[in-house]
């Protein structure tokens, strides 16, 4: 796949888009993202087709259904996917069910626009399944419009990317080179965080924030995710938890539970965080990163019932997955018992 990285490159998606083919595409969106998706189609030129602004959570099966028709009506032939995970989520669903290629322009940290992974929702039930037909043809990373992402959602968004980045340096299908790319992509972030909290308009802060997003977003699609992902999945899935948050406080107890198993994950985080290799220093440094942000650091903060815990325990023991330490009943209640 292609990819386009700078300030001001969105200037070149009318380019980018001819160069891969579609003549005329359509801009998908979510409703808030108004005049981001304008400077889209202004960058488009003759090549727009039409705005469809109706990007979710969760790509509802209908809305995806709705965008195909509505490229249809328009006579497109193509999508430009702009926004975070919600946006590129539709254009993948999109080209999955409609046949319909898709250029992805992100604007948050989520990195889905780097994997072959498909989520949709059908009938109040969410599916995901990894599909190379889904990942954008091309991508471009313009940190320029990564100016208005809220400083909450860059701060926890950028955990949720810091996350993909710590299951794939303890994958079981992790190579040496997705694991350059995993502590490349949390350095990174964790680097430009600060300063995008600290000046949230400081362009070398939110540059440096999206090419640790792209790293660790690429980094997410090729390889499998263990423990923390299958936990915020089932807190995602049963309990509405917010998606970006639940990664921001689990995180570090999931660290703390697989360190004894993964020495070399945890020293490849030790040397992104500056916090060297020990364990519990680098637990530690990543948790007081994290609440020094001002990321949620409880479940309870974020609306989980104390009541659902054991579901949640029960939920992911029913349901294996490779993880470098053994889960058990008693270390899964520990562990949300801590992060609660
Ligand atoms: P999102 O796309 O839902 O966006 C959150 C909110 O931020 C929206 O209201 C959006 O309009 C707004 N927003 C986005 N960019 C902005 C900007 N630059 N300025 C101002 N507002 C902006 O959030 P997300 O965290 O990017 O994505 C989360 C979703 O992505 C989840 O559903 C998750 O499952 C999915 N995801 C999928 C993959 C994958 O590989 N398939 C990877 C990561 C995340």
């Amino acid at each position: 796949m292609r990819v386009v990285f700078g300030p001001g490159r969105l200037a070149e998606l009318g380019e980018e888009v001819a160069r891969l083919g579609p003549r005329r595409v359509l801009v998908l969106g979510t409703p808030e993202q108004g005049a981001t998706l304008q400077r889209a189609v202004d960058g488009l030129g003759d090549r727009a087709a039409g705005v469809f602004a109706e990007a979710r959570q969760h790509v509802p099966a209908e809305i995806a259904a709705a965008a195909a028709d509505r490229a249809r009506e328009l006579d497109a032939d193509g999508c430009v996917a702009v926004g975070g995970g919600s946006s590129v989520g539709l254009g993948k669903a999109v080209a999955l069910r409609h046949g319909l290629p898709a250029v992805a322009v992100p604007t948050t940290y989520a990195g889905s626009e780097m994997t072959p992974i498909w989520g949709l929702t059908e009938d109040g039930v969410k599916r995901t399944g990894r599909d190379r037909a889904v990942l954008p043809r091309s991508v471009v990373y313009d940190p320029e419009l990564t100016l208005t992402l809220p400083v909450g959602l860059s701060v926890t968004s950028g955990l949720n990317a810091v996350a993909h980045a710590v299951e794939a340096l303890w994958a079981p299908d992790g190579t040496p080179i997705t694991a350059v790319m995993a502590e490349e992509g949390a350095r990174s972030l964790l680097a430009a965080l600060p300063a995008v909290v600290d000046r949230p308009d400081d362009l070398d802060a939110r540059s440096g924030a999206l090419q640790g997003a792209w790293l660790c977003g690429a980094v997410l699609g090729a390889t499998t995710m263990s423990l923390h992902h299958k936990l915020c999945h089932v807190l995602g899935g049963s309990y509405g938890l917010p998606h970006a948050e639940t990664h921001a406080v689990v995180l570090p107890h999931v660290v703390a539970h697989n360190a004894p198993g993964a020495p070399a994950a945890v020293a490849a985080l030790g040397r992104a965080l500056g916090a060297g290799a020990d364990a519990d220093a680098v637990t530690k440094a990543l948790a007081t990163e994290a609440r020094d942000l001002g990321a949620p650091t409880s479940l309870a903060a974020i609306g989980m019932p104390r009541e659902g815990l054991p579901d949640v325990v029960e939920q992911v023991l029913a349901a294996p997955y490779a993880n470098p330490v053994p889960v058990t009943r008693e270390s899964l209640t520990a562990l949300l018992d801590a992060a609660f």
